[in-house]
């Protein structure tokens, strides 16, 4: 039997670009729900921040990392530098990000409408598991500093 010939369809890659300080169960709910609607999902950890952080970016990295360590089609990258630039340099026509709130919703709908105007990338949001509505990085650091077990809100392998 031949088979048609097609054009390759180009590969569908999202760049997932967040602090992830840390990275918790509400980020591994957006990249496993992204997985079925992209072949390759980037998780770029900004390396730029100048929030307060936990871990150093590095070891945020290795610890991403080795939590998709059985998924090829996940790969997790330190960057810095403006995230159109990196999501060209990785061949990313897509960002992924997540909505919780009408206050990410604001914050999200300005950074998109700027990086489809620098870089021509659309951005793909889903909505919060309602579940994962409450949590976020910010508020996980705080339990921490407080000294409670967050291990409930982290991903585990
Ligand atoms: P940033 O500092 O760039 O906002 P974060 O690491 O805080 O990065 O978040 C990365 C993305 O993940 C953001 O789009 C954020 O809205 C989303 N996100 C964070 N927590 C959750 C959650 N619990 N449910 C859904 N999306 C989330």
């Amino acid at each position: 039997m031949t088979q048609a010939s097609s054009p390759q369809a180009p590969r569908r890659v999202a760049l997932f670009p967040g602090s992830f300080d840390p990275f918790t169960i509400g980020h591994d709910s957006l990249v496993r729900r992204g997985l079925p609607m992209f072949d390759h999902i980037v998780i770029g950890v900004g390396l730029n921040e100048s929030k307060r952080s936990l871990l150093p970016p590095a070891q945020r990295v290795q610890v991403i990392a080795n939590l998709y360590a059985d998924e090829p089609r996940v790969s997790v990258v330190g960057y810095d530098g403006l995230t159109v630039d990196f999501a060209h340099s990785i061949g990313a026509r897509f960002i992924l990000r997540g909505l919780r709130s009408v206050k990410d919703f604001e914050y999200e709908r300005d950074i998109a409408a700027m990086n489809h105007h620098l870089g021509d990338i659309e951005t793909i949001l889903l909505f919060t598991e309602p579940q994962y509505a409450a949590i976020s990085s910010s508020v996980v650091r705080e339990l921490i500093a407080f000294g409670k077990d967050v291990s409930e809100f982290l991903p585990h392998k």
